[in-house]
């Protein structure tokens, strides 16, 4: 009888503000297979629920906490009960690692990190720069350096594959006493753009001046050239750029003094308003989902998605102008990926790039990547689905390799 080959397996973490997300990769001689993922969503809520599947679909666990005991249940608490059931549900391997997705590496962390205590402390400074994200990123590493003190952990930024735009892209025109403080252009989503650069070169991209469009809850475009970013739509924070699922994107400045003056608004009611009352449910008034906005009769729903493809479409114009031409658009992410509605509007309003959509193939893709231009599009279009999981997962092997 053959038995059956025990190898190692590294745990992906993606803790957002009310949910943790976990990916189990069997790290095999040559790849990095999934094998197991799950989730907690609704930490301290009333009705926190945990749902554990393999990759075909079929559930492994589930859970739900509801009154005073999901409240209760923080991400300290959620990180123990995610440890717990993964190393019951090993099926054979023996973790080797954990590797986080971390919004925020500042001007520091331009690679993944092996995490400690002093690192951990480090990226705390980076809370305010990522008030909806950075601190809940960082709880799942500081439960398990607490309870696990031997595990190796490593972080891997969304900002890091940014560090390669020029200064230009990271600048804000403002006096260097501001500027000093590390007040500057950050770029996010990056672990996703890194996955899609490392598809390019498949697609016959690799030298290839390419526009990501990363639309899901969260979304940005980013300007790649030959494999390297060079500039993006988000900034400092991750509200720039696009409108959003909640989000406002880019605004006037002038917008923030006007309300601080007249409506005596603050710091807090402004973020407040800024990440978590406008975009695309800001506009609809009914929904941040697009498949709710899309099928909804009402004039504001479709008022929410218009000025989403329209923004979208004069962000490429100006990331088109960045890179001084453009060879292929890129749609990845929940958005990206499945809305054909928002792929036709926004090959609409970049025609004059040389955008010619294919409207069959827009309409039935089929998995994985596929083109969805007509073959005489001067600029090629595809949809490339993303991974940051498998991406944190390799920089995780990659790190622990060399650390050992
Ligand atoms: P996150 O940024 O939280 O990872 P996703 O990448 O999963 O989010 O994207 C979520 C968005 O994708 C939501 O607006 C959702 O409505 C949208 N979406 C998912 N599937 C579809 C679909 N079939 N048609 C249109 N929009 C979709």
């Amino acid at each position: 009888m053959r038995r059956r080959k025990i190898s190692n397996a590294i745990i992906v973490i993606n803790a957002g503000s009310s949910s943790i997300k976990f990916s189990l990769f069997a790290d095999e001689t040559r790849q990095l297979e999934l094998f197991l993922k799950g989730q907690i969503e609704g930490l301290r809520t009333d009705n926190a629920h945990f749902i554990a599947r393999h990759p075909a679909g079929d559930v492994v666990g589930e859970r739900r906490w509801t009154g005073a005991e999901a409240g209760a249940f923080d991400h300290d608490a959620a990180t123990r009960f995610l440890m717990a059931f993964i190393n019951t549900h090993l099926e054979g391997h023996t973790v080797e690692a954990v590797g986080h997705r971390i919004v925020h590496g500042g001007g520091d962390f331009t690679a993944p990190a092996a995490l400690n205590a002093a690192v951990l402390d480090r990226l705390a400074a980076f809370v305010p720069l990522a008030p909806l994200h950075q601190r809940h990123n960082l709880a799942p590493a500081r439960s398990i350096l607490a309870s696990t003190p031997g595990l190796f952990q490593v972080g891997c930024f969304d900002t890091a594959f940014h560090a390669t735009q020029p200064v230009l892209a990271q600048a804000f025109a403002l006096p260097a006493d501001i500027t000093d403080r590390g007040v500057r252009r950050y770029g996010f989503h990056g672990l996703s753009y890194e996955y899609i650069a490392g598809q390019l070169p498949a697609l016959g991209l690799g030298d290839a001046k390419v526009i990501v469009a990363h639309l899901g809850n969260g979304a940005s475009l980013c300007a790649i050239d030959a494999g390297r970013s060079v500039a993006s739509t988000m900034g400092f924070t991750a509200v720039e750029g696009l409108p959003m699922g909640t989000r406002s994107g880019t605004l006037d400045p002038g917008v923030l003094l006007y309300l601080m003056d007249e409506m005596h608004m603050g710091p807090r009611d402004l973020e407040k308003l800024l990440y978590q009352r406008s975009g695309l449910l800001g506009v609809s008034g009914i929904s941040s989902d697009m498949r709710t906005l899309e099928t909804s009769p009402e004039p504001r729903a479709k008022l929410a998605v218009d000025l989403f493809t329209y923004r979208i479409g004069r962000e490429i114009g100006s990331l088109a102008a960045a890179l001084g031409g453009l060879d292929a658009l890129v749609f990845t992410a929940g958005i990206g990926e499945h809305s054909a509605g928002v792929r036709e509007a926004v090959c609409r309003h970049t025609a004059w790039l040389g955008v010619e959509l294919d409207s069959g193939a827009n309409a039935h893709p089929g998995e994985g990547a596929a083109r969805i231009s007509t073959p005489d599009s001067r600029t090629a279009v595809w949809i490339v689905p993303t991974d940051e999981e498998q991406m944190i997962a390799r920089h995780t092997r990659r790190l622990l390799t060399g650390a050992n």
